[in-house]
Parts: C-alpha cells; sequence; structure tokens
C-alpha cells in the first residue's frame, strides 16, 4: 500500500516514510492510495478475537511494508494489561435497547488519545530503521493538555525515542500540570511556557522550522518528530476500535453481521470520526455517522451548509478537548470524497489559510450529507445530557461524551431513526469531575474542592472506582519544575540532549 498527499497526488511513499515524516512535503497530509477491503466473513472471525489480533488484522491491510510479526508486536506492546485497565482494551457499555458506549479511555491518561499514542511509538520506531534512519527521534510536543500527557505515556522509555512536552503555564488544569510534573521515564522532559497554547506551539514550530538547528541536531545523531494528530499513525489504530465495538455487538448477539450501526462521535480535530469514515469505506456496515460538536460548532455549519469559516469567536467550554477552530483531519476527507481531487483539496487550503473560509460545491455538499450528520450542543444541555443519563440509567459520561450523547438525542427526534447507535465515550468522567459532579450532584457540589477531593467525592457520588493512574497522582514525586520564556525553549532542547 503506497501513500499520497491530499495536495499532490503524484507522490508516493511507504507508509513507514509517511509515520515517519508526518506530514507531506507539500503541507498535505499523507493518505493511503487504496482503502482496503473487509468481507462479512473476516468481520464474523474478529468477533472471536482480542483487540490485540483485531488490531493485527486492520493495521495489516494498511502498513504492508511492516511484518506480520512487527505489527503482532506494536500491538502488543501498546495493548496490554500493564498499560489498560481492563483485558477488552476498548469494552462496549449496553445503555438502552439500541444505544451502546464504546469506552476508550481506559488507558493510561483515561482519555481515548492513548488508543493512538500508546501504540504510536512503537510503530514510529520500527518506521525509522524501514527507513534506513540511524539517529535517534526526538519527539516535541506543544500541549493544551490530554495530548502531551497521552504522548509522555506512549514514548517513555521507548528505546531509541526522546519526547520533549511544552505545555502553555496558563493555559491547562491543576490535574493536567500534575499529570505532566510527575512524570515518569529516563527519556522523558517537560516544560512550562509562560504564556498560552500559542506561545508553546509557534515556538515548538519554530524549531521545527529551524534548518540551521536542524543540522546541528543532525550532527549529534538526533531527527525531530512529531506525535501530532495529522500523523497517519496515530489515525491508523483508531479505525481499530470500530471495528471492534461491531464485532463485540455480533458476539453479543447484538446484531448480526451485515446489520447496519450508527456512531456517534464528539469531535475537535476530526481525527477520530476520520477514522469511522475509514471503517465504513473498509466495508464496516456503518449506517450514519454523527458528528457532534461543542459551542466551537464550524463542523455542523459545514456538513449543513457546505461552507467551512473559521471566522468566528472561539469559545472556551466544558469541553476542551473539542474547542477547535480548524479541524486539520477534515483535509483527508475532503480528498476522498472528491474522488481525490489533490488540486481542489489545495486550492481549499489555500483559501483557509488566507480568508479562513471556503466552500465546497453542491455536488460535494450532498455526498459529506449522505454520510454525516452534524450537530452541536453548549454547556448547559451538556452537563442536563450528563445528569439526565446518570439519573435514568445510573451511568455517568464526561463533559466530550455528554455532547455527543446531546447531539445524538436530538437526531433520533428529528429523524426517528431506531437504527443501533454506538456513542463514541472519549474521557472518563474523572478527567472532567468538577463539571460531571455539579451534573449529577448538582450546581454548586464541586465548589471549593481541590483535585483529589474532587475525585473522591465523585467516586461517592457516582459509585465509581477512582481510576488508579489518577488516584497515584497524589503519592507521586514532582519531578519537573522547569519554566521558561518562549525564546527559552532552545535551551530546554539542547539541554535535554546534552548539546553545547
Ligand atoms: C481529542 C479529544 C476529542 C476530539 O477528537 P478529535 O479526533 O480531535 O476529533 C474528543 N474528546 C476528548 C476527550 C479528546 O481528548
Amino acid at each position: 500500500m503506497e501513500y499520497t498527499s491530499t495536495r499532490d497526488k503524484s507522490l508516493s511513499v511507504s507508509s513507514a516514510v509517511a509515520i515517519k515524516t508526518g506530514l507531506a512535503p507539500d503541507g498535505g497530509l499523507f493518505v493511503p492510495k487504496d482503502i482496503p477491503q473487509i468481507t462479512k466473513e473476516e468481520i464474523e472471525a474478529l468477533a472471536q478475537m482480542s483487540y490485540t489480533d483485531r488490531a493485527v488484522k486492520i493495521l495489516e491491510g494498511y502498513l504492508t511494508d511492516f511484518t506480520g510479526a512487527e505489527l503482532s508486536e506494536c500491538t502488543h506492546n501498546a495493548y496490554n494489561k500493564a498499560k489498560f485497565e481492563t483485558d477488552e482494551i476498548a469494552p462496549l457499555y449496553k445503555l438502552t435497547n439500541d444505544v451502546y458506549f464504546l469506552e476508550l479511555w481506559h488507558g493510561p491518561t483515561c482519555a481515548f488519545k492513548d488508543m493512538a499514542l500508546q501504540i504510536l511509538p512503537h510503530l514510529l520506531k520500527k518506521s525509522v530503521v524501514k527507513t534506513g534512519e540511524t539517529k535517534e527521534v526526538v519527539i516535541l510536543v506543544a500541549t493544551s493538555g490530554d495530548t502531551g500527557k497521552a504522548a509522555l505515556e506512549g514514548f517513555k522509555d521507548v528505546d531509541g525515542t526522546r519526547i520533549i512536552v511544552f505545555y502553555p503555564e496558563n493555559g491547562v488544569s491543576s490535574m493536567q500540570k500534575r499529570q505532566m510534573a510527575t512524570q515518569e521515564g529516563n527519556n522523558v522532559d517537560v516544560a512550562a511556557v509562560y504564556g498560552n497554547f500559542d506561545d508553546a506551539q509557534s515556538g515548538v514550530k519554530r524549531i521545527f522550522g529551524d534548518k540551521e538547528y536542524a543540522r546541528v541536531l543532525e550532527q549529534n545523531n538526533f531527527m525531530l518528530s512529531s506525535a501530532n494528530s495529522i500523523n497517519w499513525g496515530r489515525l491508523v489504530p483508531q479505525i481499530v476500535y470500530y471495528f471492534s465495538a461491531y464485532a463485540n455487538l455480533v458476539k453479543n448477539d447484538e446484531i448480526k453481521v451485515g446489520d447496519p450501526v450508527n456512531f456517534v462521535v464528539p469531535t475537535g480535530n476530526f481525527g477520530n470520526i476520520l477514522a469511522a469514515y475509514y471503517a465504513k469505506e473498509m466495508g464496516l456496515p456503518i449506517a450514519k455517522l454523527i458528528c457532534a460538536s461543542n459551542e466551537n460548532n464550524v463542523l455542523t455549519d459545514f456538513i449543513n451548509t457546505g461552507v467551512y469559516d473559521k471566522n468566528r469567536p472561539f469559545k472556551t467550554t466544558s469541553s476542551p478537548s473539542m474547542d477547535i477552530l480548524i479541524s486539520s483531519n477534515l483535509e483527508r476527507f475532503l480528498y476522498h470524497i472528491t474522488g481525490c481531487d489533490d488540486v481542489r483539496v489545495a486550492g481549499w487550503m489555500k483559501e483557509l489559510a488566507e480568508t479562513g473560509r471556503y466552500e465546497v460545491p453542491e455536488v460535494t455538499k450532498a455526498k459529506i450529507r449522505e454520510v454525516f450528520y452534524g450537530g452541536c450542543c453548549n454547556d448547559e444541555e451538556t452537563l442536563l445530557t450528563i445528569r439526565a443519563v446518570h439519573k435514568e440509567n445510573g451511568y455517568v459520561i464526561d463533559t466530550h461524551t455528554a455532547v455527543a450523547k446531546c447531539v445524538y438525542d436530538a437526531y433520533r427526534a428529528e429523524t426517528g431513526d431506531e437504527t443501533k447507535t454506538v456513542i463514541v465515550s472519549t474521557a472518563s468522567p474523572f478527567k472532567f469531575s468538577d463539571n460531571v459532579l455539579n451534573a449529577i450532584a448538582g450546581d454548586g457540589a464541586a465548589d471549593g474542592l481541590d483535585d483529589f477531593a474532587l475525585l473522591e467525592t465523585l467516586s461517592e457520588k457516582g459509585e465509581l472506582t477512582i481510576p488508579a493512574s489518577l488516584a497515584d497522582l497524589r503519592t507521586k514525586p514532582i519531578i519537573f519544575t522547569t519554566t521558561c520564556d518562549k525564546t527559552e525553549m532552545y535551551d530546554v532542547v539542547s539541554h535535554m540532549l546534552n548539546l553545547s
């Protein structure tokens, strides 16, 4: 299987090159030239397999330059009992007769980003070797919260890699700060940057673009790479859990192979729901893909009108991991839905960069609406949804998952569609305990409680066990206290790599 660029389809590279480089040289994203097909019989067979075997089966269609043994090693290193709280890895929770939650937050950082960031380091390490590269890979990450911790956990102690995470001093929650400052591992470094997320991100981008510095790194046998969500190595592992969810429905006699299922995905950068689209194109019987946004509802408008317009106020919401106005992975979808029209896609992306807006033609709009339904909800509706699900079903969901449930309720009321539906649950409720507690125990219940009192109170009121990885933070020593100015980020990198 060869990969090409969304902005220039004359390009052709292997999956190892796509994963190692992250972004195509023309600024486009790497996409597979064909989409592998899965038969009904193969789906039937998945039902009897473990999560790791399901993962090997899906990945081998895309990563054809990896051997079966290599993929097996990568999946076993990523998805195991030491990393995930359950053998099932991605269990399905049955809410009602026809609604299920796919819990993607049993990994080390309690959010769905673990599903990709636990395996990416292993895929990257192998990709580096395959492409004849001998340098040590240095991952630089700027994070607004969840990604940094998930990347640290994924890369920690992976041979041949180092990781440095920069977070904005005043841009992450105190729990997120603690998660990163207590990070263990002999190849990790963490620094707080004075300023906001943009300061941290622009600092990292400057280092990536600095040719002179790249030469210094090269002389010292290092190369930079990124764990960003546009890397194909982060997207492809996400396709697996859509097949896994379907396989579990078959295994539990909820459906027969071939029956249609809807998926609802709380969306920000469009990575998670794009993986569902690939699953559908591979032959998984997905009826509707429901794209749920918070008040940063650029995608809802895009699906409904064909106009992508990021020129609107950025809102800070109770589902912060979805506070995004540029959904980077949409570019891949546009490439596929236009029949691989790289010229058109490049044009739209140019318009987006220059004016913040582009519009797709009527035919494309119609195709988008065939696949997707788009909806959004605000913080008040999010809170009421958490409250209602807890009251009616005794099940506790986080704010991001609640956005998805709220949009699904609206979809069902509007369409009357009774197709069995899986709502993708992207974070443990403990990750956003203040808002969840206010929802299930009444407004003000979280007032005055510190991080650990919040965990304990939520555990009590929600009758839930606190995930060990969060409970353990209380006794973990703070390891990283470096704070730097935007201009000092080079020094942090050089210091970690012992460059003079
Ligand atoms: C990152 C994230 C999302 C959004 O996923 P995308 O792939 O960016 O659309 C949703 N929920 C949680 C908890 C996240 O961390």
